[in-house]
């Protein structure tokens, strides 16, 4: 997956509303993005405190 989200986010659930795959799922009270994640960026664009980076880790 090439999106994560990071410990700053604060859980509007915006990123969860605007995701058109339903990638991004709450788990153990955090919220991880799937491997339906079609990279559309569009999670990031939403997050009110930049919470969603692209992971550039291999
Ligand atoms: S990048 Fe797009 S497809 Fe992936 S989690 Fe964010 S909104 Fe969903
Ligand atoms: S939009 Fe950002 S702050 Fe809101 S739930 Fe998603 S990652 Fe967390």
């Amino acid at each position: 997956m090439k999106y994560i989200i990071t410990s700053e986010c604060v859980y509007c659930y915006e990123c969860v509303d605007i995701c058109p795959v339903s990638a991004i799922v709450e788990r153990d009270e955090q919220l991880y993005i799937n491997e339906s994640c079609v990279s559309c960026g569009k999670c990031a664009e939403v997050c009110p405190v930049e919470a969603i980076r692209v992971n550039n880790k291999k």
